[in-house]
C-alpha cells in the first residue's frame, strides 16, 4: 500500500520509518548537536546551500526535518517549518511577508499575543492593518482590496469558539492576490483542513494539541515550498528555532494526535451539552452545539469541535473565581491541548493584554470561563464541574 493511501493516523506512526535493511532504530534519534562536521571546506559550503539540516542547527537539524515532514503531511502541504513557540511561528511568518507600506487584514478575535503584534508592533514598521470580525464575511469583502498583501485568520477563536468562513475569505483574498494565513491551533489538522479550503499558510502553536502533553513550547507553519522557504530564510536571521530535544517530544506527541483529538472532541461536546442544561450557566460556547450561531458552518468546515468549551457562569467574575477555586480534577492553568483538563478565566489571563473595551468587542465577559478539556473520562470531568458549580 502506498503511503499516500494510508490514513493520517497510520502515517503519523509510520511515515518517518527509515530503511529497515540498515537495521535502523524504530524511533527517531535526537540530534542533540548545535553543529555538524563536514569532510572539507568545499563540502561545508555545499551543506549550507543544499542540506542545511546537517550544517548548523539554526539552519536545520535532522530530527526537526522529520517532524517538519510530519506536519507537512498532516496539513497536506509541500513543506513545513518549526519554531521555538507558536508566537515565533506567527511573528516570523508575518514579518517574512509584510513590509513598510503594505496592507494586511486581520480577523479581530485572535489570540491575545497575535492581536498585540498586529495592533501595536506591525504599525510601528509601517504596515497598515484593517480589522474584521470573524463572522463578518461582507466585512472581509470590503476590507480586502487590490494591494492587500496578507489576510490573517484564526478558527475556532480563543476563547469564544467563533468561526470564520475559511473558504469564502480565502477565495476573496486569492481574488485580490493576497496570501491567507490561519492560526489553526484550536482546530488541529484532524478537525479542519485549511489548505483544502484555500488557505496558503497554516500556523499552529504546537505547544497545544500537536505536542499534546503540556511539556514543550513549539510553533509550526505549513504551506507551499515557496512560502516555507521564504519564512525559513527569515527564521535563520530572527532566530526563533526549535530545540531538537523539544522537537523529539513534539514528534512523539504527533504519533497519537488523531486518537487524542477524537477524545478531546468527545469530551468537549459532552461537557458543553451538560453545561447547556445547567441552571447556573448563562451561555455555553462550543462549535458542535446546535445552539452555536455558526453550527452549520462548523459542520461544513470541521470534523469535530475540539476540547475547548467556554461558558458564562451566572454571577460574573466573583462567581467565576469561586468556580475556579472549587474544581478538584481540572487544574487552574493557562494553555490547552494537553491530555489533562485545564481551566482559565480569559479576562485575567490570555486576554489580559486587551483593554476592557477590546474584550467587550470580542465577546469576552468577566464571567467567562474557558475549559480546555483533556482526554480523561467525560463522566469524571462532568462530576467535577458539577460539584464546582454547586459552590458558585
Ligand atoms: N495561537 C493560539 C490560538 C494560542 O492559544 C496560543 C497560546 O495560547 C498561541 C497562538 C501562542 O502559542 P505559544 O504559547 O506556543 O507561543
Amino acid at each position: 500500500m502506498k503511503q499516500e493511501e494510508r490514513s493520517l493516523e497510520t502515517r503519523m506512526i509510520h511515515s518517518h520509518r527509515r530503511d529497515p535493511r540498515k537495521n535502523e532504530p524504530v524511533t527517531t534519534p535526537i540530534y542533540l548537536t548545535s553543529t555538524f562536521e563536514a569532510k572539507d571546506i568545499e563540502e561545508q559550503v555545499q551543506l549550507e546551500e543544499d542540506k542545511a539540516d546537517t550544517f548548523y542547527t539554526r539552519y536545520g537539524n535532522p530530527t526537526l526535518s522529520v517532524v517538519e515532514q510530519m506536519v507537512a503531511e498532516l496539513e497536506a502541504t509541500e513543506a513545513a517549518v518549526l519554531f521555538g513557540s507558536g508566537m515565533a511561528a506567527i511573528t516570523t511568518s508575518l514579518l517574512s511577508f509584510l513590509q513598510k507600506g503594505d496592507h494586511a487584514v486581520f480577523q479581530r478575535e485572535i489570540y491575545g499575543g497575535a492581536h498585540y503584534f498586529a495592533s501595536e508592533i506591525l504599525p510601528r514598521y509601517g504596515v497598515n492593518v484593517s480589522w474584521v470580525s470573524a463572522q463578518d464575511t461582507d466585512g472581509f469583502r470590503r476590507a480586502i482590496v487590490d494591494g492587500t498583501r496578507v489576510v490573517y485568520l484564526e478558527a475556532p477563536t480563543n476563547p469564544t469558539l467563533r468561526l470564520v468562513d475559511i473558504h469564502q475569505v480565502a477565495t476573496l483574498a486569492k481574488g485580490k492576490g493576497a496570501l491567507t494565513f490561519i492560526d489553526s491551533t484550536f482546530a488541529t489538522p484532524f478537525n479542519t483542513r485549511p489548505v483544502e479550503l484555500g488557505v496558503d499558510g497554516v500556523l499552529h502553536s504546537a505547544t497545544k494539541y500537536l505536542g499534546g502533553h503540556s511539556d514543550l513550547l513549539a510553533g509550526a507553519l505549513a504551506g507551499s515550498r515557496k512560502i516555507v522557504n521564504q519564512v525559513k530564510s527569515y527564521l535563520r536571521v530572527l532566530g526563533g528555532v526549535l530545540d531538537p530535544h523539544a522537537g523529539y517530544l513534539l514528534l512523539r506527541g504527533l504519533k497519537t494526535l488523531g486518537m487524542r483529538v477524537r477524545q478531546h472532541n468527545k469530551n468537549g461536546l459532552a461537557v458543553a451539552q451538560f453545561l447547556e442544561e445547567h441552571a447556573d450557566v448563562d451561555e455555553v460556547f462550543h462549535p458542535m452545539l446546535e445552539s452555536h450561531p455558526q453550527y452549520l458552518l462548523a459542520r461544513e468546515q470541521m470534523v469535530g469541535g475540539g476540547g475547548v468549551v467556554s461558558f458564562e457562569v451566572r454571577g460574573g467574575l466573583p462567581a467565576a473565581r469561586r468556580f475556579a477555586n472549587a474544581v478538584q480534577l481540572l487544574r487552574v492553568a493557562p494553555s490547552l491541548g494537553g491530555i489533562e483538563s485545564l481551566l482559565s478565566i480569559p479576562c485575567l489571563t490570555s486576554h489580559a493584554m486587551l483593554t476592557s473595551k477590546q474584550r467587550e468587542v470580542a465577546g469576552i465577559s468577566d464571567g467567562l470561563i474557558r475549559l480546555a478539556l483533556g482526554i480523561e473520562a467525560p463522566e469524571d470531568l462532568i462530576k467535577d464541574i458539577d460539584q464546582a458549580l454547586k459552590s458558585v
